[in-house]
């Protein structure tokens, strides 16, 4: 007998995605264990993969031995492992895509040199004239010490006014900071909502829970107590995030509470930081964690708790492979390690509250804002109405009339939208043919500054036609209304107006948006105007009006989840408002007044919603009632793509699987990139027991072009 290590290859290739069995080198004997990251020989050639399991075992002339180690500590813990190997088989991933996701690529690699945590003290007083320099004093003088990280979040130009200010010595830099020196505020004394949602939960049988809440309840007060709990206990804490939100503002929440404990992580850090992140969280070295999805998947020593906020996000499902619910592995993991689970939401997804109602976890509630402050007032505008009595404009006469005493009053306004670019489309009035992308079968976007058309699937430009390329007509013309159009016209309505845009064209790296924010925040803005990323997370107290001006852009989409996605978006985007005692209204537009998404969020009932929509999925045989795959199906030839999506269709029907196989059609979006797309759906009763997941990954075995996905969040 000798021993024997079995290793995931780091190759993301079909005929790999097995353990490889190496002989395990006598200089390895003691230190090798599971999780090691590895050199081994491949073939000729050399590999790097993680140890999945090191045993005893007979000895054989075809093993080979283990190369080295590339690093001395493990890169994955044996919960870590087991975690690899249960997305791999949920979501059909390899499992080194799995491992991959895990192992950032800067820790795989070997070390550099290490960036250290460097925090900022100042040091007496300083007068100066108004500058950078004076600010960033100012700012570190009224925050105590601030971290590197957080200076240049709130100040992304600040690097050489902190260089400055070291120099002449009124910044005095440390690599920790005695505890007593954060002033942590004690927190606010708790509502009565609030202690009974803790004693609840802190008495409560189960591990997970839901905490339904509306916006500005006051949940993260109640994250902030549970990791507090976490930290007595000796535990660490991770709060997830969309990545949006994850603005100095949120972090430095944390920060204030929990000082030197606490460390970010997301899309921004730059591949030292991630290193260090890593490490510390693995030392315990940082107790609480604030970060983006793939935050999940860092090496905690002892996890007490996991925080997800605006549970219902979409930006939790991973579109890539691994194709993860950032839910589902956090219950995973924390049913893994113990950990207390807490999901957050003003509009939980239906999944999740479903899981509450049937008691399969837990279920809090927060059901008013802290301290009184009403919710806002929501006036739902019927545009057909409006374009009746002869107002073609994208203002109501409503929405015009609130945004000029908003203005009026000093206070600021928000204005949603959920498309980009200067006009949505551009539509022949004569045959209602709206101009596509050649390659991709969507309607092109019309972009204002550039006066060109551009497909946002494929990036292709096209200049605007004068005359109809279908039927010959010139009365073709812009439709729709995208956020450089709004800002133009609250420009030519309100000329004093200070308007800032918020969309993915002009927030493209994480600094812009803190940026805007604080533009916005210090009211150097009156209006904003933004897609529904600026939707969640923003908490401006001057803003007293919300204005939705198309609430529908999205109800038609051809996606089941398209009636939730709308009433999360209004309700997210009036929780924007009326977030002081100024009070606040909302005004939603919409040509679909009466759909039940847009009623019951004007009313901000989610109870209501929730019952309507569970109907609805039970009625059609939707999640939460089904397991969903999707199956897309792509290639150059038309004819070829619906023939093998037609031979796995037979296939699947044939194979006794108890399960439901909707089509072949043309997906929604029936062509990208030049490329023909065919779907096929798949939906599964959750407690029939079929292993539905061995056959898809047989079939997928013999079409490794097919692209799988379980619940998908993208049905185009
Ligand atoms: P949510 O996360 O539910 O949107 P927050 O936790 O952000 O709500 O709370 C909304 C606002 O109310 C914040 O400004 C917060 O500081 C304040 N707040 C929360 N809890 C209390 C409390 N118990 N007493 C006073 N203010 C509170
Ligand atoms: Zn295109
Ligand atoms: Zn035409």
């Amino acid at each position: 007998m000798v021993r024997l290590a079995d290793v995931i290859l780091d190759r993301v290739v079909g005929v790999l995605d097995h353990p490889f069995t190496y002989r395990v080198p006598e200089c390895l004997d003691d230190s090798l264990a599971a999780g090691h990251w590895v050199r081994v020989p491949l073939g000729r050639a050399e590999a790097q993969g993680v140890i999945w399991r090191v045993y005893e075992g007979e000895d054989s002339p075809q093993l080979k031995p283990i190369i080295g180690l590339v690093l001395p500590e493990p890169v994955l813990t044996q919960s870590l492992l087991d975690l690899a190997a249960w997305m791999s088989d949920t979501y059909l991933c390899y499992r080194a895509q799995a491992v991959r996701a895990m192992v950032p690529a800067s820790v795989r690699q070997d070390r550099s040199a290490r960036p250290k945590v460097l925090w900022y003290r100042t040091v007496g007083t300083r007068v100066g004239r108004p500058s950078l320099k004076q600010t960033v004093f100012e700012y570190i003088a009224s925050h105590g010490p601030v971290d590197r990280r957080t200076v240049l979040d709130v100040f992304p130009n600040g690097d050489a006014a902190l260089r400055a200010l070291v120099a002449e010595e009124a910044l005095e830099v440390m690599t920790r900071v005695p505890e007593a020196e954060f002033r942590a505020p004690e927190g606010h004394a708790l509502t009565a909502d609030q202690e009974l949602v803790l004693t609840t939960i802190r008495a409560g049988q189960e591990k997970s829970w839901l905490l339904e809440g509306v916006t500005g309840s006051g949940k993260t007060e109640v994250y902030l107590a549970l990791i507090q709990d976490a930290l007595r206990d000796g535990k660490q804490a991770l709060a997830l995030l969309p990545e949006i939100a994850l603005t100095p503002q949120t972090v430095s929440r944390f920060r204030e509470r929990f000082g030197n404990h606490v460390a970010v992580w997301h899309s921004g850090l730059s591949a030292g930081e991630r290193r260090l992140t890593w490490e510390a969280v693995r030392r315990h070295d940082v107790s609480v964690l604030v970060g983006a999805r793939s935050a999940i998947f860092l090496p905690f020593d002892d996890l007490g708790l996991i925080v997800l906020d605006e549970e219902h996000e979409p930006s939790y499902k991973q579109d890539e492979h691994p194709r993860y619910h950032t839910r589902e592995v956090a219950l995973k993991r924390g049913q893994q390690e113990g950990a207390r689970v807490l999901l957050g939401s003003a509009t939980p997804s239906l999944e999740t509250r479903y899981a509450a109602d049937s008691g399969a976890i837990g279920h809090v509630r927060l059901p008013s804002r802290v301290l009184g402050l009403p919710l806002p007032a929501v006036e739902v505008v019927d545009m057909r109405e409006e374009l009746r009595l002869g107002n073609r404009d994208i203002f109501s006469g409503v929405l015009k009339r609130a945004l000029e005493q908003t203005l009026a009053a000093q206070e600021q306004a928000i204005l949603f939208l959920n498309r980009r670019g200067f006009a949505t489309f551009v539509l022949c009035r004569s045959c209602g043919q709206a101009v596509e992308c050649p390659e991709c079968s969507v309607s092109m976007t019309f972009h204002q500054r550039e006066n060109r058309l551009m497909c946002h699937y494929c990036e292709r430009t096209a200049p605007v036609p004068t005359q109809c390329p279908e039927c010959g007509s010139d009365k073709i013309r812009h439709f729709g209304a995208g956020t450089e159009r709004v800002v133009d016209e609250v420009a030519r309505l309100f000329p004093d107006a200070r308007i800032v845009r918020a969309d993915r064209d002009t927030l493209t790296r994480p600094q812009d948006y803190a940026d805007l924010y604080h533009q916005f925040f210090r009211g150097e803005a009156d209006v904003l105007v933004g897609t529904q990323m600026i939707a969640k997370g923003m908490d401006f107290p001057r803003v007293t009006l919300v204005g939705v001006v198309a609430a529908d852009t999205a109800l038609h989409l051809p996606d089941f989840r398209s009636a939730e996605r709308t009433f999360q978006l209004l309700v997210q985007a009036g929780g924007r408002s009326g977030r002081s005692n100024r009070g606040g209204r909302v005004v939603v537009q919409t040509y679909n007044p009466d759909h039940y998404a847009v009623q019951w969020a004007a009313q901000h009932d989610y109870g209501k919603f929730y019952q309507d929509e569970i109907a609805y999925r039970r009625a059609t045989g939707y999640p939460p009632f089904t397991d969903l795959w999707l199956l897309v199906f792509e290639g150059p030839e038309l004819d070829e793509v619906r023939r093998e999506a037609e031979a796995a269709a037979l296939e699947l029907r044939q194979s006794g699987l108890e399960a439901e196989v909707l089509g072949p059609a043309p997906a929604p979006l029936a062509r990208v990139r030049g490329a023909y797309r065919f779907h096929l759906l798949v939906k599964q009763d959750p407690h029939r027991n079929c292993d539905i997941g061995a056959r898809l990954r047989s079939l997928q075995a013999d079409r490794p072009a097919i692209n799988i996905t379980r619940d998908p969040y993208f049905m185009m």
